[in-house]
């Protein structure tokens, strides 16, 4: 692999990605149920990379907020391996790719509501369920957690978030992708007639699409995703310990984009995750957590210009894990 100090110096590299990826017209889709998402420029893009050594590199609309949506489950397994009993996750959540959309309800079905991964809708209502064990806030836990790993400490004792700087829910979001989630709940109802959600499935999907609805700079969840690459050792301090790291890279690579894990593979070959928002947070195991955005989505719900751009950057810097 290369290192940080073969690569291209890093700040004009990244501006010189800005410079070739952000979109110029408008392309692409946005998702449907969550109305809030419509509403961000196309040709907004941002780009970070926070390295091992303690460095942040950015370029253009790196330091906006935007929707984290789905990966907000990164964090959240992060979170339930951490707590308590994480052995008692795995018997509840599987390991494999799914090979379905994100939100789909046929497999759940066909495999006796055992969710293929945590990364898809359905295995991150079994970790919200998990994390309500312990806490029947965990959307507001998991931004405690979010703030604090992107080095906000300011916030997290403000916590409110509405003009501060630093993570914040956005709850007219959240309430708005409530009012259009009969699909979560539907698989939320699934869970539970199969013995698989021990909350009720209306305040397992409530928090979950509170988690869904964090915001977050793509400087920030470079910072927040800087444990993923570094061993397990946060910002912070230690998250979790290596081999829990390396366990949540290795799902990531396998499910973490969607039923385009495979493409994104073979296009990037780094381990990722995806949320509709147009994020994607990608890890470079021993150097450094990258964090581009950008809201315009492909056939699989996965940022257009984002992924195109991590692909240039890879090849580029020859960050791989292959
Ligand atoms: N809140 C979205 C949903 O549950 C998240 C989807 C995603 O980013 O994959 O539909």
């Amino acid at each position: 692999m290369t290192t940080l100090l073969e690569a291209p110096p890093l700040g004009p590299l990244l501006d010189d990605i800005v410079r070739s990826h952000r979109p110029r017209q408008e392309s692409g889709t946005v998702p449907t149920n969550i109305p809030f998402l419509a509403k961000v420029p196309f040709d907004s893009f941002g780009i970070a990379v926070a390295t091992t050594g303690g460095e942040v590199f950015s370029s253009g609309d790196a330091h906006v907020p935007f929707s984290i949506q789905s990966i907000s489950k990164v964090f959240t397994l992060a979170m339930a391996l951490q707590g308590s009993s994480p052995g008692s996750l795995w018997s509840r959540v599987l390991r494999e790719p799914s090979g379905t959309s994100f939100n789909s309800l046929v497999q759940l079905e066909v495999e006796h509501g055992i969710p293929r991964n945590p990364f898809i809708n359905a295995g991150a209502l079994v970790v919200t369920d998990h994390l309500m064990e312990e806490t029947s806030d965990a959307a507001t836990q998991l931004l405690r957690f979010a703030t604090e790993q992107a080095g906000n400490r300011q916030a997290v004792s403000g916590m409110a978030g509405s003009g501060a700087a630093g993570p914040f829910i956005d709850e007219a979001a959240a309430a708005s992708e409530l009012a259009r989630s009969s699909r979560n709940l539907a698989l939320a109802h699934f869970l539970k007639d199969f013995g698989n959600l021990r909350r009720p499935a209306e305040a397992v999907v409530h928090n979950y699409v509170r988690q869904c609805s964090i915001m977050m700079t793509c400087v920030e969840l470079a910072r927040a995703g800087l444990f993923l690459a570094n061993n397990g050792q946060g910002t912070q301090g230690t998250v979790l310990s290596r081999s829990e790291a390396k366990r949540i890279g290795s799902i990531m690579l396998t499910c973490g984009m969607y039923d385009a894990a495979g493409e994104f593979a073979y296009r990037v070959g780094l381990p990722g995750k995806s949320g509709v928002g147009g994020g994607v947070l990608v890890i470079v195991p021993g150097q450094c957590a990258i964090c581009v955005w950008s809201p315009r989505l492909d056939a699989k719900g996965n940022s257009l210009a984002g992924t195109a751009a991590l692909a240039d950057l890879s090849d580029r810097t020859g960050w791989s894990v292959f």
